[in-house]
């Protein structure tokens, strides 16, 4: 290869090699690069770990002027700058913690045009103060990390990102990349809808993770069954995610007293201490950081060798994200989730007391029932996520819960009727707790006061355990039949395709449970 390009300028290989020390470029990357370089637009939709950022650094670095990187978060343009320094190359991040000092510097190296780089936030992008200081100077390209934050199909959305929209018409003619590793189609359209993007070309790529094993395991005793999987990692780091602030505290402290090394992560922590423990995180060996989402975001520790889940996250998207953060360095690392329809009832109930407008609601809720889908399956839970991603994949990935321990089903036609002849009796007033106990016919206070102990239902399940149906009353809410009515403390409500259950048109099966007190299934099989 030449070093130059008959332009003269250097060609993006030789700036691989240069400056990242990099032999060759990987998967895409390449065909990004040589769109961009050569002033095309480009959507980015690579998975986590991929290699985006070298898809805007090096065209950016090709192309003469300085790379604008919009980026959401301070934490992140930081650990980037600090990278890209680290590489003998100019870059800076514009913050609403600069100095007047270090502002004019930025100003007046963007002026000579010795920066590389500038890294700013979406707020600032769009203001006239932005406008007024790139006067003049020459932009090799925008680049917007984390481009899903413009939508609000997506997991994580700010409205600042709508702001930059507005770059065509205000820096006509420069490149722009839209880069995220959020790939539902809700998602991508709305990148390309807000951001003008029509014209870019879109660059996707597999969003199969093989390196990472998937489990997902029925909520028992949650502490015990974490404390298992983590046994399975000593001398390893990883991260546990919690729904809660609270439960973050509760967790940490816990797994700490059981002599595993850990610390809490969360948005309501003082900031030095949040920041003290990321930095302990990327740098020790050995260490749980036990989180809410609040964590993961532009981390880029690559040798995270576990994620756990102790609560549902909201989506597929969602979940995708987290556990992506698992094995970016390619090899083997285990994700693992425990969940219960607990769940299920609060996640929903977070969806109907939010703020969105009923159409983002009602999308809100398809994909937590994606997500549940995938936890009920009997299939490859590979095959499913992909599944969710447009992607075919044969199955039997060999490196799954599912793959490596086959569930086994049963026919559950006679118990699915018996479960929705419960809530039907019972006017679709009562939550699972309630409908299992009138199914094992126990009489207690609520049985005996509704007067559902003299109904033909009452008791009409009692060959089968109360944890049966629980799961039973799970894979009807996972294969739609039933809706949880939130507004009504968690009753469960029949849906319009319960009646060909009724009428014994369909085919039920059921997953049978696994005894959640055994070992998992990974930590069997090896
Ligand atoms: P993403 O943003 O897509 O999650 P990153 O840009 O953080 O991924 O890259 C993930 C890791 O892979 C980084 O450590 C990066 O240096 C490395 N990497 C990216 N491209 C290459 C390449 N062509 N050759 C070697 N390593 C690469
Ligand atoms: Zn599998």
């Amino acid at each position: 290869d030449p070093l130059f390009s008959a332009h003269g300028r250097e060609t993006p290989l030789s700036v691989l090699k240069r400056v990242y020390g990099y032999p060759a470029f990987r998967g895409r990357q390449a065909e990004v690069v040589s769109h961009v370089v050569s002033g095309g637009d480009a959507v980015v939709l690579f998975p986590t770990g991929a290699g985006k950022s070298l898809c805007f650094q090096v065209p950016a670095l090709c192309r003469p002027g300085v790379g604008v990187v919009v980026s959401p978060l301070i934490a992140l343009m930081r650990d980037q700058v600090q990278a890209l320094k680290g590489l003998g190359v100019r870059a800076a991040a514009l913050n609403s913690t600069l100095s007047k000092d270090e502002y004019v510097e930025i100003r007046r190296a963007l002026d000579r045009g010795e920066l590389d780089f500038l890294y700013v936030t979406p707020e600032r992008t769009a203001t006239p103060g932005f406008v007024e200081m790139m006067q003049g100077v020459e932009i090799a390209l925008f680049a917007i990390d984390e481009a899903h934050c413009v939508s609000q199909w997506g997991h994580d959305f700010r409205p600042e990102y709508r702001e930059l929209g507005k770059l065509t018409d205000l820096f006509p003619g420069v490149p722009r990349m839209a880069l995220t590793a959020t790939a539902d189609p809700h998602t991508r359209d709305d990148i390309i809808e807000r951001l003008g993007l029509e014209n870019a070309e879109v660059f996707t790529t597999s969003f199969d993770r093989p390196n990472i094993a998937y489990e997902i395991v029925e909520r028992d005793q949650p502490r015990q069954q974490l404390l298992r999987f983590l046994s399975r990692h000593k001398g390893s780091s990883g991260i546990v995610y919690c729904l809660s602030r609270a439960k973050v505290e509760e967790i940490a402290t816990w797994l700490d007293d059981q002599g595993i090394r850990a610390l809490p992560y969360h948005a309501g922590m003082d900031r030095a201490v949040r920041d003290a423990n990321q930095d302990a995180f990327l740098k020790e060996e050995e260490l749980c950081l036990v989180a809410t989402v609040a964590f993961g975001m532009g981390i880029d520790k690559p040798n995270v060798r576990y994620v756990a889940h102790l609560d549902l996250p909201g989506s597929v998207e969602a979940y995708y994200q987290e556990t992506g953060r698992a094995g970016r360095d390619g090899l083997p690392s285990d994700v693992w989730m425990a969940y219960g329809m607990a769940d299920v009832i609060q996640r929903g109930r977070m969806i109907d007391e939010g703020q969105a407008a009923d159409e983002i609601k009602r999308v809100e809720r398809a994909k937590l029932n994606a997500l549940l889908a995938i936890c009920e399956t009997p299939g490859c839970r590979r095959q499913a996520i992909l599944k969710h991603f447009g992607e075919s994949h044969a199955g039997n990935c060999g490196n799954c819960d599912t793959c490596l321990k086959p569930v086994e089903t049963w026919d559950g036609l006679d118990a699915a009727i018996k479960a929705l002849a419960a809530i039907y009796r019972t006017g679709e007033r009562f939550g699972t707790g309630h409908l299992i106990d009138v199914l094992l016919g126990n009489e207690n206070d609520k049985t005996v006061r509704f007067g559902h102990t003299d109904m033909p239902v009452f008791g009409a399940g009692k060959d089968v355990p109360a944890k049966t149906w629980q799961s039973v009353f799970r894979q009807l809410l996972a294969a739609g039949y039933v809706r949880v009515d939130h507004t009504a403390f968690g009753a469960l409500k029949l849906e319009e395709t319960a009646r060909a259950v009724f009428k014994r048109e369909v085919d039920v099966r059921f997953r049978k449970d696994r005894p959640t007190t055994g070992k998992a299934a990974r930590g069997a099989a090896s």
